[in-house]
């Protein structure tokens, strides 16, 4: 069985939700003519696009008293989610629908106006608000793939996916989930239906709404593949595949046909929003390949991620970069560092809960980055117990990317090189080898990108749709 998780863009309109029509039943056709049967596919779909960040302003607007603004905004998505269910054929079914979107909508609306009495929304209220988005679209989209004979049945991600309760990035609990998941899909499964939940959400094991954190229905395209043995996880989106560098900041990126889980696990994580960094782990751990698609261009062959790659003649894979970084610089007040310093600063961190990306050390001093600044205040009280702290803002981590940077230990030089007169504050190479990872100001980083991209990726065609 294959796991199909599409994004925003690809359930944003009934044009859009036509598509995934397409491309779920041309998916059952292939099923069957390969000999896997009529098992699924399971699909997972984000909030229609736009309306996660809606929902926030709901709970933004609520948490500062202000209901008449909240009760506006929902009164657009309640029109929004009305619009798009004439995507759902059969009249009934179709009123049906209305009908569960008229009862969401209310809720959310006396919730929004409570909040706006206590003028507080803690992160708890937060997920509650921001899962409506994917129970509406999954719901609406379930409803649209039964009646259109592609026998959709709706999952409750919230009976399905259990968590932490570590609100707005809850980390699923896999023994639980699998449990779960097995017994709500199974047997819809096994009776040729085919499976909708939300991404994104889930909730503790005491029923209390999560969720994964912003971006994070890829996660759970990947934790519901994982945990139901799925032979591929598919991310259909708005662009062709991962691309060589972000098309936002790179004028003409080309598709990378081919990455390693490792290779793809960097780019997610320094910054290639294509994909949510948690995503590729589930997939790594049950060895499941992980295909980005362009619901736009369903014919296009998108990127397929998997343990190993084949080789490529290109030295490097992709780049991909991440802003709003701050470095912390560290010396220590004694003049060498000290036995234990390197142990007492880390634990700063941890303390406080703040992962550190690049770290560069030298003789007295230790420069990480942070991207996570909410408690930068209270680690640099803590450091300066015993070092000289300075923080530089407005920075952002840049990396190169590819398993050709084993073979060929020149190419730092070239990197470096190509960058030109584009100031780098620190510079890393992992053991790994597998990435150059180096940190500028945020404003370098498009001039940065292009001379990367031009030096190291031959010009090629349009990748968008
Ligand atoms: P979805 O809603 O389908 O999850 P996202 O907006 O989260 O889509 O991710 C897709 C977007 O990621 C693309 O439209 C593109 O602008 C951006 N992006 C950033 N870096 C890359 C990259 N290296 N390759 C492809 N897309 C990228
Ligand atoms: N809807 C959520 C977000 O916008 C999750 C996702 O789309 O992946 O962050
Ligand atoms: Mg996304």
């Amino acid at each position: 069985m294959v796991v199909m998780k599409f994004g925003g863009t690809s359930v944003a309109d009934q044009a859009a939700i036509e598509r995934l029509m397409a491309i779920v039943r041309r998916q059952r056709e292939r099923d069957v003519a390969e000999g896997h049967g009529r098992r699924g596919p399971v699909v997972v779909v984000s909030a229609l696009s736009g309306v996660t960040d809606r929902l926030l302003g709901v709970a933004a607007e609520a948490g500062a008293g202000d209901a008449e603004g909240a009760t506006h905004t929902l009164q657009g998505l309640r029109a929004r989610h009305k619009t798009v269910s004439e995507v759902i054929a059969d009249a009934a079914e179709r009123a049906a629908a209305q009908a569960d979107i008229d009862r969401e909508f209310d809720e959310l609306e006396r919730v929004a106006e409570a909040l706006s009495v206590l003028r507080e929304v803690s992160p708890r209220w937060f997920d509650t608000i921001a899962a409506a988005g994917e129970i509406l679209s999954s719901r609406l989209v379930a409803a649209a793939l039964a009646s259109h004979g592609l026998d959709g049945a709706w999952i409750d991600a919230r009976q399905a996916v259990v968590t932490n309760g570590d609100h707005q990035a809850a980390a699923p609990k896999y023994p639980e989930t699998t449990a779960q998941l097995m017994a709500l899909a199974n047997p819809l499964l096994a009776d040729g239906k085919v499976p909708v939940l939300g991404g994104f959400v889930g909730a503790t094991e005491a029923g209390v709404t999560t969720t994964l954190g912003r971006g994070g229905s890829d996660f759970s395209g990947a934790i519901v593949g994982a945990c139901l043995g799925a032979r591929e996880i598919q991310i259909w989106t708005d662009v062709d595949g991962m691309l060589t560098a972000d098309p936002r900041v790179v004028a003409a990126p080309h598709v990378v046909p081919h990455l390693s889980f490792a290779e793809a696990s960097e780019l997610a994580y320094f910054g290639a929003k294509v994909l949510h960094p948690a995503t590729i782990q589930p997939a790594v751990a049950q060895n499941i390949p992980v295909r980005i698609l362009n619901s736009k261009r369903a014919e296009a062959p998108g990127t397929l991620i998997t343990a190993d790659r084949p080789p490529s003649d290109r030295p490097l894979t992709a780049l991909a970069s991440k802003k709003h970084v701050t470095v912390v610089d560290i010396t220590s007040t004694r003049m060498l560092m000290a036995h234990g310093f390197l142990r007492r600063l880390f634990e700063v961190f941890e303390r406080h809960k703040t992962p550190v990306d690049v770290v560069t050390t030298s003789e007295v001093s230790v420069s990480v980055t942070v991207d996570d600044t909410r408690r930068l205040p209270a680690i640099v009280e803590a450091l300066s117990e015993f070092a000289q702290v300075d923080c530089e803002p407005a920075m952002a981590i840049v990396c190169a990317v590819g398993e050709g940077l084993q073979q060929d230990p020149t190419l730092v030089g070239h990197v470096l090189q190509a960058l030109g007169d584009v100031p780098v504050r620190l510079l890393s190479q992992a053991a790994s080898r597998r990435n150059i990872t180096f940190v500028i100001p945020e404003a370098d980083v498009p001039r940065a990108l292009g001379r990367l991209h031009d030096h190291f990726f031959a010009p090629a065609g349009a990748a968008r749709a």
